[in-house]
């Protein structure tokens, strides 16, 4: 598509990489084509274009997919999915109207009743239920594991199910969100080979929301897909939700095949917005992950503090090692535990003057929230004590701001507090 794709950074192709302004007007932004359907030039056009969006015939070398409907294609998604693919080094890209449309949208194409999921705990709320309360509907078994698990206690557990050969997928967020414990891709691509079958390789999935495009690539380890919630660090401005599903062209040709059935694909405004916030993308992440490394120094030392949860702070030797095997940055979430209860975290929170008290993570203003009230209030009370979700546990997000001003207003509600 463009050669400068084979030696530039992503970050210097946002601007431009997929766009040809000859097409429309000399514009040099990509307008928004804010267009439901696609004027095809002759009815022999038109039937090419459908051979192979119907996949009645192979695409030729030289041929493009033709535009035909925007449930099926639009320039500004499939743009955005071209850029997108860069930063993962992925063949092919969905873009999806929210994160959970590119997750549940992954899990249906891929399981059928009888199967096994095999999925790692905590995961996000919105994905916990969709895996326990709605594909269990369809008779898949599902089966969870966590950062504590090795490779010989997951096998032993699906071996006692009875389940060895009926793992279709492997279901993975890593970090986990709050406490950034850290799921180990090469096991799971490692377990995927033994379930897998000669007519069906089991899949790894990851959620690779909390690092963003920028932090840990997951195809490098091992992973078939990859799932974003686009809502946050690729969107990065807390004004959009959106989601991302990235893989091979085989595996994405499947998924883009069940997301034209579902009718979940982002339309043309949100694409033209991600694409405003793929310029910056790496700018911003690389502010809020010196800022996060700030404040969890700031934190560490600071006598109401209990522990510090941060991917640049891990005294687990285990953990370690994975996090030097597969992560390429420390982040900008840090979670901690205050001195005290639920009441002490939230004379915290509520004394905040320049953060927000609000859910959602990735974008330009510091947010701080509970999880154990909040983002994981679902989750059951003895699992939030085996996840360490504490009542005095609070999680931020480290934006853009100066970091003094950040540690400012931290430092400040702290004093407020019992
Ligand atoms: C927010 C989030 C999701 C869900 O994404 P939406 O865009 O809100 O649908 C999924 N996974 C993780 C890790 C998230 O943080």
């Amino acid at each position: 598509m463009d050669e400068k794709k084979n030696f530039m950074q992503p970050e210097s192709l946002m601007m431009s990489y997929g766009y040809k302004p000859e097409l429309s007007e000399g514009a040099i932004k990509c307008p928004i084509f804010q267009t439901s359907t696609f004027v095809f030039k002759t009815a022999e056009e038109g039937k090419a274009f459908f051979e192979v969006a119907y996949g009645l015939r192979e695409k030729q070398e030289s041929e493009e997919l033709g535009l035909i409907y925007s449930r099926l294609n639009n320039p500004d998604l499939e743009i955005l999915e071209n850029r997108l693919t860069l930063w993962d080094g992925a063949e092919d890209c969905a873009v999806f109207e929210s994160g959970m449309s590119a997750i549940t949208t992954v899990l249906m194409e891929f399981l059928s009743p009888g199967d096994a999921l095999l999925y790692s705990q905590p995961v996000y709320g919105g994905t916990s239920h969709f895996i326990e309360q709605i594909l269990t509907r369809f008779g898949i078994h599902v089966i969870d594991f966590d950062s504590t698990d090795t490779a010989e206690t997951i096998l032993q557990r699906v071996e006692a199910a009875g389940l060895m050969d009926k793992v279709a997928m492997i279901y993975v967020e890593t970090p986990a969100n709050p406490t950034n414990a850290l799921i180990d891709l090469k096991m799971c691509k490692s377990l995927a080979d033994q379930f897998g079958t000669e007519e069906r390789k089991t899949l790894v999935a990851v959620d690779n929301t909390y690092m963003g495009p920028l932090w840990q690539h997951p195809l490098r380890h091992g992973a078939d897909l990859i799932l974003y919630s686009a809502t946050k660090y690729i969107g990065g401005h807390s004004d959009v939700i959106a989601g991302a599903c990235l893989g091979s062209n085989e595996l994405m040709a499947r998924v883009k095949g069940m997301r034209t059935f579902l009718g979940n694909m982002a339309g043309p405004w949100t694409g033209w917005l991600l694409m405003r916030s793929l310029e910056t993308l790496k700018a911003r992440m690389n502010i809020q992950e010196f800022n996060a490394g700030k404040v969890a120094e700031f934190l560490q030392n600071h006598p109401k503090v209990e522990k510090v949860y941060y991917l640049g702070m891990i005294e687990d030797q285990e953990q370690k090692r994975i996090f030097d095997e597969q992560c390429e940055g420390n982040g900008a979430m840090v979670s901690f535990d205050i001195n005290g209860g639920e009441k002490e975290a939230f004379q915290f929170l509520n004394n905040l003057k320049l953060m927000k008290l609000a859910v959602s993570l990735g974008s330009t203003e510091s947010l701080a929230e509970h999880p154990a009230s909040m983002t994981h209030a679902g989750v059951p009370p003895e699992d939030r004590v085996k996840y360490n979700i504490s009542p005095n546990l609070v999680r931020l997000s480290i934006g853009v701001e100066n970091e003094k001003d950040i540690i400012w207003d931290i430092n400040q509600a702290l004093e407020k507090v019992g």
